[in-house]
């Protein structure tokens, strides 16, 4: 996959994309990263990039030149109007994304089908946001990472690019491990339906199961005794358990969208008796 990032601040991405994951799959060639700086695009001597808001307000806005000619120079990227048919008609491969507080948000679904683009343009905004222009005529899509607001587009950026690329087949060593973890589609935790202790790890849209790892006793924290018994159906319903627990601590908005299979809700039935997570019965969807 081609990713390029437009962006005021270039220097911002020396590091976050330089490590792990995406540093193997930029090394290999699995995904190519180029940084475009905006201020390459002004035409004043202060290479400027903002201006202020018509209607007045606070703040100062980035302008639509530098960003419209920026897209333009990169030769490749089909127009707006391609870009939002294909929408339509997943998967599509190509998308021009500007990060944005009021863009939709960002979860394990959408970097899933992002991870089946060819090509993916990143724009950061910045001060109070960007000339509005960008997203009716340039973007194709607006993404949040979170409902919160940053101070730019950046840090975004780099939080697309990197759950994103661990999606993309062959950046990850053992691929069943993206399928295994939180938030994990249902349809990938039945392909994993297979007989052992990985047997456990479809997360099927669920929170992630605990983890451990040596030493068995760490000043007397100790590793639950069921996951060094060898008992692989054990070790399966335990995992099934604890994460139904820890999702209904952490998240509970997740089990009204997970389909339950029967085991799942005698599991979620014991945890709840058990009061592992303080909370009481939650509406739940059978499969
Ligand atoms: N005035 C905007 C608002 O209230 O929605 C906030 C602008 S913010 C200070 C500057 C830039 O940071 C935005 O243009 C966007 O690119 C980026 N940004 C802020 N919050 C974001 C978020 N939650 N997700 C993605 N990008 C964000």
């Amino acid at each position: 996959m081609k990713i390029d990032i437009l962006t005021i601040f270039p220097d911002f991405f020396r590091g976050p994309l330089d490590y792990g994951i995406v540093r193997r799959a930029r090394e290999t060639g699995l995904v190519e990263i180029r940084i475009h700086d905006l201020r390459s695009f002004t035409k004043d001597k202060h290479r400027t990039v903002d201006d202020r808001p018509f209607g007045g307000g606070e703040g100062m806005v980035l302008k639509p030149e530098p960003i419209f000619e920026c897209l333009e120079s990169l030769g490749d990227i089909r127009p707006r109007e391609d870009r939002v048919a294909q929408l339509e008609r997943a998967p599509t491969k190509q998308s021009v994304v500007l990060l944005s507080a009021q863009g939709g948000r960002l979860d394990q679904t959408l970097a899933a089908q992002l991870s089946a683009l060819d090509r993916m343009v990143l724009i950061c905004g910045r001060y109070e946001g960007v000339d509005e222009r960008i997203s009716q005529h340039l973007a194709d899509r607006e993404i949040s990472i979170g409902d919160y607001v940053l101070s730019g587009g950046e840090l975004g950026a780099a939080v697309i690019v990197d759950t994103v690329t661990r999606l993309i087949p062959g950046a990850v060593g053992n691929q069943n491990s993206t399928r295994q973890e939180s938030f994990t589609e249902a349809s990938h935790a039945s392909e994993l339906a297979v007989d052992g202790p990985n047997a456990t790890c479809g997360s099927g849209g669920l929170l992630d199961y605990p983890h451990y790892t040596r030493p068995a006793d760490f000043r007397g924290m100790t590793v639950p005794e069921v996951l060094m018994n060898g008992n692989h159906d054990e070790i399966r319903s335990w995992r099934r358990k604890t994460a139904l627990a820890k999702t209904l601590r952490n998240r509970p908005d997740l089990l009204e969208r997970v389909r339950l299979t029967p085991e799942d809700r005698k599991l979620l039935a014991e945890v709840q008796l058990a009061g592992l997570d303080g909370a009481s019965p939650v509406p739940t969807k059978d499969i």
